[in-house]
């Protein structure tokens, strides 16, 4: 594997430790471990760093961020558009609702298609990364139970 690997294992780490601060209701440590895996996935330009901003706005931050051109979005996986802006989690060009990710803790599709790497953090089967998958993106286990979590810290609006 590459390096950049090993710097994106270091990302997951930090969102590990968020998710454990956040669960925890611990505002500050979670902020920390956001703007650290923030900081992580820019100087390694991670894929994770849209999810990264998300969780440092979550915790309360400020992030700067380019503006974004496009005014709407939907769901890679589903085609939902995305209603309030608050339903869909980012990945590197893939976006994911809520229900997806809901259904995703289920893997749907067999085959072929779990070959395809995750289209949040680009890890593979070979990473042993458990994969679900629809026809047109893979998920992995971990990048699920990220999205379950910023899903839950932006609660049901
Ligand atoms: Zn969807
Ligand atoms: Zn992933």
């Amino acid at each position: 594997m590459t390096e950049s690997s090993a710097e994106d294992r270091e990302v997951v780490a930090a969102f590990a430790r968020w998710a454990v601060a956040a669960e925890s209701g611990d505002q500050v440590a979670a902020r920390r471990c956001a703007e650290e895996a923030l900081a992580l996935a820019r100087s390694s330009n991670s894929p994770f760093v849209t999810v990264a901003e998300a969780l440092v706005e979550e915790a309360g931050g400020a992030v700067v961020r380019r503006p974004r051109e496009t005014p709407s979005y939907s769901c890679s996986f589903c085609g939902a558009p995305d209603g309030g802006g608050h339903r869909l989690v980012a990945g590197p060009d893939v976006f994911i609702c809520k229900s997806c990710v809901d259904s995703r803790v289920e893997p749907r599709a067999a085959g072929p298609l779990r070959d395809r790497p995750c289209a949040f953090c680009n890890k593979s089967p070979s990473d042993d990364a458990t994969l679900s998958a629809t026809d047109a993106h893979s998920i992995c286990d971990g990048c699920v139970r990220i999205c379950v979590e910023i899903f839950a810290s932006k609660g049901d609006e």
